[in-house]
This record gives structure tokens, C-alpha cells and sequence, in this order.
């Protein structure tokens, strides 16, 4: 005869919400997220702040004018600071459990990908940020209301995080999840899990990712009448294109991409403005330091100069983002190992991976603690127009993300 599980009710609960948590997923997508659309994201914030506070959570804003709302949320208070030494002490049974999620998506509305559809034949429904991240967001809430109707909410105390910029490496919210990481005992980030033979992942590593974005100004000047009297910015930055992409490593799994590139005004017209935006993915931080340090001679380098060799284009980064790469410690790998036990006890096999994109889990990990990542739904073909979500994981890792609060690191 099979061991009772003590938490039947709470796994039969469940399941029988299966088809609400489809409802909020369809709306969800539904609402227009991009990044860009402050209104849109404001809309889905206010929504989940809603949900959140009705669960006893007490909910702050953080609001730049910018972005949307990003919400931290908070449950329960943690083990009290040592008077000593004025920390709390960071321990994975007691102290909070962090659990991030982003609001916004790479779609935005223009390029026509809206909604979730069904896809006919299979458990699967494409739409823009389906997987990344709202399916993750589905989860997430589906399994606090769970725990909440159960009465075992209160079991340890939570932090939640719904940011509105990750999708652009969370240049505003960066510094408030690393602060809500300091003495939480452990995170959990809801970006999409894969297709795994027999099962499905998640993610235990991650590649650090650098973004600068680069303005070059020079000087515009008719192209007929007068040419030598403009310095053109297109010019200057386009000869560093080749340059800046030579940085990239494939034997040390660093990627260097001028992903974007504007400039100049007209056809007749020598170009006054250019702009670039480079995209560097690495394995470990001191490669970071040696690929900036040599993109920032590059950039330093003039090429358009006049007569006397001085240079006659400004050149300067305007935005720097980055994220750590996220490597796994002895803790992360414990919990690693326990949420895959955890995930056969529910009968699905899950496998830890490591993964190019960043997240935000990299910013918790990088302040020591123990994080993991891919814990949302189970998806697909991330932001593109292909991107997929598999409707069956919805209940499967919301139980899955139930048990994990109920008992990981304990
Ligand atoms: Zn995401």
C-alpha cells in the first residue's frame, strides 16, 4: 500500500485548478507586456498585486516612470539580524525563500504576435511570452493560492519579486533583487523549463551576459556640396563592428554580437549620429573584465580623423547592463538534487542544465545565496514568434513549485 502523502488535499487541489490556471494564462498573454509598454505592464503589475495581497502578502511598488511597476512582495519576516554582527544569519530552512518572476516580454504588439492559441493536436499554446515568463508567472501564483486555501502559506516566510524589465537585463530593479537576496535563505526564478528526454529541466547554471549600448557623434554636412566638412559616425562605428565581434571566444563559450545598428539621417547627408548595441555572453566574471577592458580600447580607438590626425567622432557608451554568470556552489547543487527527488516523488523526471541566457537568479547567486532557475512552465522557441508553452506542465510544476516552498532546503 502506498505512504499517505500528508499533502493530498493540498496535490489534489491542484489538479483541480488546472483549467484556471489555462484562464489566467490565456488573459495573460493576452495583455500586451512588451517591455516598452509601461501601460501594459502596469495593468499585468496590478493584477498579481492584487492576488498577492489577497494571500496576507504586503506589497510595495517601486515605480521609476519609466517602466512599468515592479512588485516585492513579502510573507512571514525572517530569522532576527545578530546583534553583533547585525546579519541575519542565511539559512536555507529558516530565513526567506526568494521567488522571481518578470512581468514583461521581448513581443511587443506591432509585430503582430498576439494571444495564446491553441495548437491543435497537442497539449502545446504558442504565444509571445507564453513560456517567458507568463506561464512561470502562472505557476508561481497557482501555488502560493494553493498553499493559502490549504491553510500552509505561513510555513516559511517568502519574497517575491515580479520585475518589469528583465527582458532589457533589469537596469532599475537589479539593485532591489540583490538586496531582497541578502538574507534570504535560498531563490527560486520562474523563467521557462525545457523539453528533457522522458521529462523535463531546469537550471542550476547560467552564462553572465554584458550589454553596452554605444553612441558615436560626428558631424553632418551636405554630400554634394561640401563632404570634407562633415565627419560621418557611421563610418566610425561600422569599422568597429568586426573588430568588437572578433572579441568572441568560442572555446571559452564567449559570444560577442553588435546585435543592433542605426545611423545617419539621409542618403545626402554625412551621417552626424550612429548607434550600436553589443551583446557579450561569458562563463565566468574575470573573462567579462578582459573582453570589456579590450571592447573599451576598441571604443577608444578613433578611426575618421582629420589632417592632423585628430579624432573628429565622439564616441561614448551611453547604457551598461550586466549580469554575473551563475555558477553552481555545494548549496545550489543540494537543492539541485533535492528538487529532482522531489519531482520523482510527483512522478516526473526533471534534469538540472546549464544555460546561455542570463536571469535574475544570477543576481541573487552572485550575493551567495543558493539559487536555481528554469522552475517555471515547460516551454519553447523563446522570443520568437514560435514560442510555446506546454499547457500540461502548468499543473505538473505548480505542484512541483508547492512542495519545493512546503520543504526544500529543510
Ligand atoms: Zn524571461
Amino acid at each position: 500500500m502506498p505512504a499517505t502523502n500528508p499533502n493530498q488535499a493540498l496535490f489534489a487541489r491542484i489538479r483541480a485548478a488546472a483549467s484556471r490556471m489555462e484562464e489566467d494564462l490565456f488573459a495573460w498573454v493576452g495583455m500586451d507586456t512588451h517591455t516598452a509598454n509601461k501601460a501594459g505592464v502596469d495593468a499585468l503589475s496590478a493584477l498579481l498585486c492584487e492576488r498577492l495581497e489577497t494571500l496576507g502578502f504586503r506589497v510595495a511598488e517601486l515605480v521609476n516612470g519609466v517602466h512599468g511597476r515592479t512588485l516585492v512582495a513579502r510573507l512571514g519576516a525572517g530569522p532576527e539580524a545578530n546583534d553583533e554582527t547585525n546579519e541575519a544569519p542565511r539559512d536555507m530552512a529558516t530565513a526567506p525563500m526568494l521567488l522571481l518572476g518578470h512581468l514583461d516580454t521581448v513581443h511587443p504588439a506591432s509585430a503582430g504576435f498576439c494571444g495564446l492559441q491553441r495548437v491543435e493536436g497537442t497539449t502545446h499554446a504558442k504565444g509571445p511570452g507564453a513560456a517567458d515568463m507568463k506561464g512561470g508567472l502562472v505557476v508561481l501564483i497557482h501555488a502560493l493560492e494553493a498553499l493559502h486555501a490549504e491553510g500552509l502559506l505561513h510555513e516559511r516566510p517568502l519574497r517575491v519579486v515580479l520585475n518589469a524589465e528583465e527582458e532589457v537585463g533589469s537596469p532599475a530593479s537589479g539593485e532591489l533583487i540583490r538586496a531582497e537576496a541578502g538574507d534570504c535563505g535560498l531563490c527560486l526564478c520562474f523563467e521557462a523549463g525545457r523539453t528533457a528526454e522522458g521529462g523535463s529541466t531546469f537550471v542550476i547554471q547560467r552564462k553572465g551576459m554584458l550589454r553596452l549600448s554605444v553612441r558615436a557623434r560626428g558631424r553632418s554636412a551636405h554630400a554634394g556640396v561640401d563632404p570634407s566638412l562633415g565627419a560621418s559616425a557611421v563610418r566610425e562605428l561600422a569599422a568597429k563592428v568586426g573588430l568588437i565581434e572578433d572579441l568572441a571566444d568560442p572555446e571559452s563559450g564567449t559570444t560577442v554580437l553588435v546585435g543592433t545598428f542605426h545611423g545617419g539621417t539621409a542618403a545626402n547627408t554625412v551621417p552626424e549620429e550612429a548607434t550600436l548595441d553589443i551583446d557579450v555572453r561569458f562563463d565566468d566574471d574575470d573573462v567579462r573584465q578582459q573582453v570589456e577592458d579590450d571592447l573599451q580600447g576598441i571604443l577608444r580607438k578613433p578611426v575618421v580623423r582629420d589632417a592632423a590626425g585628430r579624432p573628429r567622432v565622439a564616441t561614448s557608451i551611453r547604457e551598461r547592463v550586466t549580469r554575473p554568470a551563475m555558477l553552481p556552489t555545494e548549496k545550489s547543487k543540494a537543492l539541485a538534487e533535492a528538487v529532482v527527488r522531489m519531482g520523482a516523488e510527483q512522478g516526473h523526471a526533471l534534469v538540472p542544465e546549464a544555460r546561455g541566457g542570463s536571469s535574475d537568479a544570477a543576481l541573487a547567486a552572485d550575493l551567495g545565496c543558493p539559487s536555481l532557475c528554469g522552475l517555471g512552465a515547460v516551454g519553447g522557441a523563446f522570443h520568437t514568434r514560435e514560442e510555446w508553452v506546454d499547457l500540461a506542465s502548468l499543473p505538473q510544476r505548480t505542484a512541483l513549485l508547492a512542495r519545493l516552498i512546503l520543504d526544500l532546503g529543510r
